[in-house]
């Protein structure tokens, strides 16, 4: 079960818990999400996007690189802060949006028709922004290297791993990374972490069940498509069930299943769809091959053959003990009265960023967005779905609190 810390209320004024120099922010960093939020762009196409963050970072001076896995950006800022060691923190965000037709009836709604930011990533651009912003006018306040990784196409097919092929975490190499999800999962004022498994491993599968059509009242000259189907959805559902450690967790979910054309056919083939989530690693391999061993067991009792495809999106989302520990000391003392943090907060939901977690060591975690009593509490990928944008001097100071510690100055 997740306890709060403390009691939350999200009407408390959060801003005021800010330094000035970020709570002097707030009203630009509401600006640019909403601008990000009228243009949203699909993975890999966010050029307006890669633009209106390199007008700004050229703007502020800040060293970067364009064009990365298509329409990636990174910023390099320096500290001047002196320490032993020359510590480089990367940051990322995610600047892709989603094909949802937006409901909202808000001045900033999309007008890209069947786009939108319905996941909160104008969130994270905006957040990454006013961080790199704050970072290079107070370079003296940090030692080493901040590098902060703008990355397309996080809701698919990924921009993670292309990135980090790009050489993203090379050149200074980075020691750890850290990022942000804007949460309407958590109400406003609170944030959630939790060292080791953080988001689940996402596996899809397609499967065409193929059978004998035939004549509907001439069963015994077919292999009925509809029943060979129905007995592999049913037969999917033992694999959590008496397959899996009751003590861990997995999901295996048929979206899909269509078969049949008319009332009085027996369909000749059956097509099914699912998806596939855990947070133990041993699992990648348990699961594909119970999968298949279901699928191929039920199609030979009753003499039909399949077809399956299995595909690996992301692996979990595994935080490190050390800098999940950092960010909840940081959270702790950014988010303070009356809101606290969420201990143990764990979803089946993917992300890609865990192909950066499986490179370097760090941490990624939910900042909590959620204000019911202003409507703002849809959930993610939903076409009403918006936040408090409270949350965003929130996540700049939470990042910049964790540079400071990260990369501390010597005294
Ligand atoms: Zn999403
Ligand atoms: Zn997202």
């Amino acid at each position: 079960m997740q306890t709060l810390s403390r009691p939350s209320n999200p009407d408390s004024n959060l801003g005021s818990t800010l330094r000035p120099d970020i709570r002097a922010l707030q009203a630009e960093l509401v600006s640019w999400r909403r601008s990000l939020h009228q243009r949203p762009e699909l993975g890999f196409q966010e050029t307006l996007t890669a633009q209106f963050i390199g007008d700004r970072l050229q703007a502020w001076g800040i060293d970067h690189h364009a064009e990365i896995a298509t329409t990636g950006l990174v910023a390099v800022i320096a500290g001047t802060g002196t320490s032993a060691n020359r510590p480089v923190l990367a940051i990322r965000a995610d600047m892709d949006g989603l094909p949802v037709q937006e409901l909202n009836d808000v001045p900033y709604r999309s007008v890209h028709p069947g786009k939108m930011h319905a996941c909160g990533h104008d969130g994270h651009v905006a957040i990454a922004l006013g961080t790199a912003k704050y970072l290079s006018e107070h370079r003296d306040r940090f030692a080493g290297t901040v590098k902060i990784i703008f990355q397309p196409a996080e809701e698919g097919p990924g921009g993670a791993q292309p990135m980090i092929d790009a050489g993203v975490l090379a050149n200074p190499d980075v020691d750890a990374l850290v990022g942000l999800h804007i949460w309407n999962n958590l109400p406003l004022g609170t944030l959630g972490v939790r060292s080791g498994p953080m988001m689940a491993a996402t596996e899809f599968f397609h499967c065409t069940l193929q059978g004998r059509g035939g004549h509907g009242a001439i069963p015994q000259q077919t292999v009925d498509a509809v029943v060979v189907g129905a007995q592999v959805v049913n037969a999917l559902q033992t694999i959590v069930a008496r397959n899996i450690d009751p003590l861990k967790s997995a999901v295996v979910t048929v979206g899909e299943f269509q078969a049949g054309t008319a009332v009085n056919v027996i369909a000749d083939s059956a097509y099914l769809s699912g998806t596939v989530r855990y947070f133990d690693p041993d699992y990648g391999e348990l699961l594909p091959r119970r999968i298949e061993q279901v699928i191929a067991g039920v199609c030979a009792a009753h003499g039909a053959t399949y077809e399956l495809d299995y595909q690996r999106l992301y692996p979990p989302v595994i935080n490190d003990q050390v800098i999940a520990d950092l960010v909840r000391s940081v959270a702790l003392s950014v988010v303070e009265t009356p809101v606290g943090v969420v201990p143990e907060c764990q979803t089946m939901g993917g992300e890609d960023v865990s192909f950066f977690l499986q490179s370097v060591p760090g941490c990624y975690f939910f900042l909590g967005s959620a204000n019911a009593a202003k409507g703002l509490d849809y959930p993610h990928h939903h076409p009403r779905f918006d936040f408090d944008e409270t949350v965003l001097g929130v996540g700049v100071e939470t990042f910049v609190r964790v540079v400071e510690k990260f990369c501390q100055v010597a005294e």
